[in-house]
C-alpha cells in the first residue's frame, strides 16, 4: 500500500514538474497541453492494467495472473501470492474433506447426516443398504417421509436418543436394524444404523433353545414329581401301586437322561475344536457295531440288511461318526413299523463315499425335510417322544457332518420310507485298513 502511494505520488510530482517546466519555458497553454498529455498517458496506463485485471477476473487462475508494470506489477504479484495461498489451503481442505468422506463411505455401519429440519444432507452406502434409501433421490428430503415406521417417528419426536431403536424391515429382505441418533453441531444430527439381523437370529435361537429344553424337562419332571407326591401322601405305601409306578418313573428318568446326554453331546461338538482328521475310522468295525445296535433296537421287529461295495475307511473321529450314524440307525428303527426293513449301506461312488440308512417306515412330508436338523424339530411330537426321541438326534448328525466336511441328503416319501445319506468327499477316504 505504501509503495502504491509512493509510486502514485511520484507520478503526480513528475507530471506537475513537467507542466511547470513548460509553463516557465513556454506558456500556460503549453503547460496545460503537457499536463493533459501526461494525465492522458497515466490514465491510459491505468486503464490498460484495469482491463488486464478485468480479463483475468473472468477466469481467476493463480498461474495466469497478468504481468504489469510499475505499481501494477506490485498489485498483480500481491494478488498472485494471495491466490496461491488460498488455492493451497483450499486443496488441503478438499483433501481432508475427501478423506473424511472416504472414511464415512468405508464404515461398516450406516451414517446419515441430517440438517436442522431432519432433511438428509449426506448418506453413506451402508445406510442406503440398511434403510433402503437412494443417494441421489433422497438427499434433501425429510427422513420422516422416507422411513414411515411409527416407532421411528415416535423416536424422533421423543428427543431422547440415549438408547438405540430397533427396526425390522421385510423388504427387500428380512433385516433387523439398530438405529441411534446423535445430535451434533447444535442443530444437526447423525443417524447411525447397524445390521443386527444375525445377532437377533442367534438370540432368538438361544431363547427358543432354553424354552425348548425347559419344556422337554418339565413333562418328565412333573410325571415323576406327581408319582412321588402320591406315594408320599399315602399313609402306608401300597406295594402293588409302588410296583405300578416304578416302571413309569424309570421311563421318565430315562427320557431325562437321554435328553441331558444329547445336550451334552451337542455342547461338546459346539465347544471342542474341529474334528480329529488324523484318526483312522475302520468302517468294517463301524458297520458291524451299527448292525448289532440296529438288531438290538429292533428286537426282531424288522429285517435289517447291510450292503457294501467298499472296505475303505475314513479319516475322522470314530466316536463322533458313530454318534451320527447311530442316530440315523436309531431313527430308522423308531420310525419304521413292525415288519418293515432297514438297510445300511456303505458305497464308494468314485468321487465320493456314501453311508446311508434306508427304511420302509412312515416317511416324512416334503415340507418338513429342510427343517429336520433344527434342534427339537419334530414332524410328530407325540410319536417322537413315544419312541424315546429327544428331538436332538439330527442336530447332532448335522454338527458331526459339518466337522467332517460331509453333507446330509434326505429322501423320503410319506408311508413309503426314508433314506438318510451321509456323503463324504473323496479326500476323507482312508485305505490303510482295506488289506
Ligand atoms: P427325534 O429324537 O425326535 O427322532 P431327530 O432329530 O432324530 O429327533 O429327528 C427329527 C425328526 O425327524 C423326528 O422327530 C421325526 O419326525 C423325523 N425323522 C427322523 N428320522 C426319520 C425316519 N427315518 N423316518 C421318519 N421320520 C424321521
Amino acid at each position: 500500500m505504501r509503495e502504491f502511494l509512493q509510486r502514485t505520488a511520484l507520478w503526480l510530482v513528475t507530471i506537475t514538474v513537467i507542466s511547470c517546466g513548460f509553463w516557465v519555458s513556454s506558456s500556460a497553454d503549453a503547460a496545460m497541453l503537457a499536463l493533459a498529455i501526461c494525465l492522458g498517458a497515466w490514465l491510459a496506463f491505468n486503464l490498460y492494467h484495469i482491463a488486464l485485471l478485468m480479463r483475468w477476473l473472468r477466469h481467476p487462475v493463480p498461474e495466469r495472473v497478468p504481468d504489469g508494470f510499475g505499481v501494477w506489477h506490485t498489485v498483480f504479484m500481491t494478488l498472485y501470492r494471495t491466490m496461491r495461498t488460498q488455492s493451497q489451503s483450499k486443496k488441503k481442505l478438499t483433501h481432508v474433506l475427501e478423506r473424511f468422506i472416504n472414511a464415512g463411505e468405508a464404515m461398516p455401519d450406516g451414517v446419515v447426516v441430517l440438517d436442522e429440519l431432519d432433511r438428509i444432507e449426506w448418506i453413506n452406502p451402508m445406510a442406503v443398504e440398511h434403510l433402503g434409501l437412494d443417494r441421489k433421490r433422497d438427499v434433501g428430503n425429510q427422513i420422516l417421509n422416507l422411513i414411515r415406521q411409527p416407532a421411528f417417528h415416535a423416536y424422533m419426536k421423543n428427543a431422547s436418543f440415549s438408547q438405540p431403536l430397533m427396526l425390522t424391515f421385510s423388504q427387500p429382505r428380512e433385516l433387523v436394524i439398530s438405529l441411534q441418533l446423535v445430535p451434533f453441531d447444535s442443530t444437526r444430527k447423525l443417524l447411525l444404523t447397524r445390521d443386527i439381523t444375525q445377532l437377533e437370529r442367534v438370540q432368538t435361537v438361544h431363547r427358543d433353545f432354553v424354552a425348548n429344553v425347559s419344556h422337554e424337562l418339565r413333562t418328565p419332571l412333573t410325571v415323576v414329581g406327581g408319582f412321588l407326591e402320591t406315594l408320599s401322601d399315602m399313609p402306608e405305601v401300597n406295594d402293588q401301586m409302588f410296583r405300578q409306578f416304578l416302571p413309569m418313573m424309570m421311563e421318565q428318568s430315562r427320557r431325562m437322561q437321554s435328553l441331558v446326554e444329547d445336550l451334552l453331546t451337542l455342547s461338546k461338538l459346539e465347544n471342542s475344536p474341529k474334528a480329529v482328521n488324523s484318526e483312522r475310522v475302520d468302517m468294517r468295525d463301524m458297520l458291524d457295531t451299527l448292525m448289532v445296535e440296529a438288531e438290538g433296537l429292533s428286537q426282531g421287529r424288522h429285517q435289517v440288511k447291510l450292503l457294501r461295495n467298499c472296505d475303505c475307511g475314513l479319516w475322522g473321529s470314530s466316536q463322533e461318526l458313530h454318534s451320527a450314524f447311530g442316530n440315523l440307525v436309531s431313527n430308522a428303527v423308531r420310525y419304521t413299523p413292525e415288519g418293515g426293513s432297514i438297510t445300511l449301506a456303505w458305497q464308494d461312488e468314485g468321487d465320493q463315499l456314501r453311508f446311508s440308512v434306508s427304511d420302509t417306515g412312515i416317511g416324512i412330508p416334503r415340507e418338513h425335510i429342510p427343517r429336520l436338523t433344527e434342534r427339537f424339530y419334530r414332524v410328530d411330537r407325540g410319536r417322537s417322544r413315544g419312541s424315546g426321541g429327544t428331538g436332538l438326534g439330527l442336530a447332532i448328525v448335522k454338527h458331526v457332518l459339518a466337522r467332517h466336511h460331509a453333507r446330509l441328503e434326505i429322501k423320503s416319501e410319506p408311508d413309503k420310507g426314508s433314506t438318510f445319506s451321509v456323503v463324504f468327499p473323496r479326500e476323507r477316504r482312508n485305505d490303510s485298513q482295506a488289506a
